[in-house]
């Protein structure tokens, strides 16, 4: 299928953007990677007659770290964030979930800020960027402004964007602790959306007591979910069998799941609970791991 037709336009700066966007009001979509754009004009489920494409805007690809955290600018490819070494010890959690997204071809175009923005309930960096307690850096004819991870998904590929507003930034807090993460997901074959999806994030303090939790949830509601009681329960303690069993079922209880062709609810809640067990159950290895033996 074709998409319908559009006008097409290479911006170059971000002002030059907004401006295109406050013009052609709903009209008008910025394009970054295509990769949930398009199918979605091919299959004629979306046909803006505008694409404002982001692509050649300079400053807004790549990484950066500072003293507050990283910044991903809105035009950085999964790939990118996949190959990003450097930060596999401050942002773990990145680099565990870029490599589930999809297939190579995908995250070589995709961005993590159009997945964001795209809200697809079952996108992997959501339940990261959850877990994380990123923020978005917004821009719109108005200026600028933060959206925090929890205000920023309202209800299935809706968010609390404006439509003449643009991200350009993804931002990632520093860790408070030694960062411990892992994400696991159940697909139906390899490069499929999740059928569940669970992003772990832990920051340790240096006696191996939870300083910072965060579980984001993929696939179990109608937008990206965080389990707070589950968070909650984690702070101050040390990882044990027992504690991985409780918050397990106390996440399980945060999802908030239907069923479909890729399972039952039912199935689906149990399957939160296995991932947060399992994952917590390999963090807590790799914490002893690095914990003195009388600690
Ligand atoms: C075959 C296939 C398999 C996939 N599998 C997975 C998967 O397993 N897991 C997963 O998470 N994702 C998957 N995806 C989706 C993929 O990750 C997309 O790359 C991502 O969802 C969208 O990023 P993009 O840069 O391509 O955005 P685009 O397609 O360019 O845009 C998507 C939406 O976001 C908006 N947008 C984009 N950038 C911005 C911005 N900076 N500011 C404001 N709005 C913006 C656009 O207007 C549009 O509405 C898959 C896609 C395909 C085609």
């Amino acid at each position: 299928m074709f998409p319908a037709p559009f006008e097409y336009l290479a911006v170059r700066s971000v002002e030059e953007a907004i401006d295109a966007l406050a013009r052609h009001g709903y009209d008008a979509k910025v394009i970054a990677g295509g990769q949930s754009l398009l199918p979605m004009m091919k299959l004629r489920v979306a046909a803006p007659s505008v694409l404002v494409d982001l692509n050649r805007v300079e400053g807004l690809s790549g990484w950066q770290e500072d003293a507050q955290g990283l910044r991903i600018g809105a035009t950085t490819r999964h790939a990118a964030l996949e190959r990003a070494r450097p930060l596999a010890e401050r942002y773990p959690l990145i680099l565990a979930t870029a490599p589930w997204i999809a297939d190579p071809l995908v995250r070589n175009r995709g961005t993590m800020a159009g997945s964001l923005a795209h809200a697809d309930p079952a996108a992997d960096w959501g339940a990261a960027f959850l877990a994380l307690r990123g923020q978005v850096e917004v821009q719109g004819p108005q200026g600028t402004r933060s959206i925090g991870a929890d205000d920023f998904f309202v209800d299935i590929f809706t968010t609390s964007l404006a439509a003449d507003e643009i991200i350009t930034a993804v931002r990632l807090p520093r860790p408070v602790g030694h960062p411990e993460a892992t994400y696991l997901k159940l697909e139906r074959k390899v490069g499929d959306f999740a059928v569940v999806g669970v992003a772990l994030n832990l920051e340790v303090d240096p006696e191996g007591r939870v300083a910072q939790a965060g579980i984001g949830l993929a696939a179990v509601g109608p937008k990206p979910l965080r389990a707070p009681q589950a968070e909650a329960a984690l702070i101050g303690q040390r990882l044990s069998f027992n504690l991985a069993r409780e918050v397990a079922a106390l996440a399980a209880e945060a999802a908030d799941p239907t069923s479909d062709q890729r399972g039952s609810a039912a199935f689906k809640r149990d399957m939160v609970r296995v991932f947060v067990q399992r994952g917590l159950e390999s963090l807590r290895q790799r914490i002893e791991g690095r914990q003195p033996a009388s600690a």
